[in-house]
C-alpha cells in the first residue's frame, strides 16, 4: 500500500557551518562512498522520487540526469503554471517539471493513488537550498539524512537548519521552532533499510558520518 507523503531530506553539509555548495557545485569531490549511499538510499524500494531545484538539475552532468531508477522532478518559476504533465514517454522516461513545490505534491498525490507507479514510494528532497528551505516549511518534512562533513570547505551556499551545531540552542530556545533530534544508528538503519557504518567514514582524505534526524512536533 502507499505510504503517507512525507518528506525526506538528503543532504551532506559541513560540520562547521552547513555548507553544501560553491559556484554552482558541490564544495567537495570524489566522495564516492557517499554518493553510492546516495543511490542507494533514494532508489531502495518501488516508485521513488526525488525532487530538486533547477540549479541542482543544471549541476548534475547530462549523462547521469534524470537519476536513474528514481522519479526526477525539477522546480523551476519558468516552467508552465498549474498541476505537472507527465513527461512524453510517460514519468520514468525524464523528468518532472514543476512550478513550485507545492504543485510538484500536488502531482505526487495523484500519482499516489495507483501502487507501485513511479512517485508512489518514498519521496526524496535532494537539494538545493533554495529547495531545501521550501521543504523545511511544510509541514511534511519529517526527516533529514544527513551526511556530517567533518573536514572543511569553503562554500556559498548552506543548509537553511542548523542541526547539531551551535546555532541550533538559539533556534531551539523558540517556542513554535520545530524540533529536531537525532536518530540511534539503529533507528536510522532500519528506516533505510541498510547498516549505518558506525565509525567515521573516509573517501578522498574527507571524514564524514551518516546520521538521520527527524522531526518530533
Ligand atoms: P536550487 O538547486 O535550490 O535551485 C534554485 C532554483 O530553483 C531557482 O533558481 C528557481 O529556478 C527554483 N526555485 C527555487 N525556489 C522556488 C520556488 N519557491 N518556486 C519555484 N521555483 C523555485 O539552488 P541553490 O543555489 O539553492 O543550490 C544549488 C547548490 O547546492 C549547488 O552548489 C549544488 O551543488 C548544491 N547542492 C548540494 C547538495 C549537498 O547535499 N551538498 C545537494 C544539492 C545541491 P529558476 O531560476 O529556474 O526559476
Amino acid at each position: 500500500s502507499t505510504p503517507p507523503l512525507e518528506l525526506t531530506l538528503v543532504v551532506a553539509a559541513t560540520a562547521r557551518d552547513m555548507g553544501i555548495g560553491a559556484n554552482g557545485g558541490l564544495p567537495w569531490t570524489g566522495l564516492r562512498k557517499e554518493m553510492a549511499y546516495f543511490a542507494r538510499v533514494t532508489k531502495r524500494g518501488d516508485g521513488n522520487a526525488v525532487i530538486m531545484g533547477r540549479k541542482t538539475w543544471d549541476s548534475i552532468p547530462p549523462k547521469f540526469r534524470p537519476l536513474r531508477g528514481r522519479l526526477n522532478i525539477v522546480i523551476s518559476r519558468s516552467f508552465v503554471p498549474g498541476l505537472p504533465k507527465d513527461p512524453a514517454g510517460g514519468p520514468d522516461a525524464s523528468h518532472v517539471e514543476a512550478s513550485s513545490l507545492e504543485t510538484a505534491l500536488e502531482y505526487l498525490r495523484q500519482r499516489r493513488k495507483a501502487a507501485g507507479t513511479p512517485g508512489s514510494g518514498r519521496v526524496f528532497v535532494i537539494g538545493g537550498a533554495q529547495i531545501y528551505a521550501a521543504a523545511l516549511g511544510l509541514a511534511d518534512a519529517r526527516r533529514v539524512l544527513l551526511t556530517r562533513i567533518m573536514s572543511d570547505f569553503s562554500c556559498d551556499t548552506f543548509f537553511p537548519l542548523a542541526l547539531g551545531s551551535p546555532t541550533n540552542a538559539a533556534a531551539e530556545a523558540m517556542a513554535d521552532a520545530p524540533k529536531w533530534v537525532q536518530r540511534s544508528r539503529a533507528e536510522h538503519a532500519a528506516w533505510i533499510g541498510e547498516e549505518v557504518p558506525e565509525d567515521v567514514q573516509t573517501d578522498n582524505g574527507t571524514e564524514y558520518e551518516f546520521q538521520m534526524w527527524e522531526r518530533v512536533d
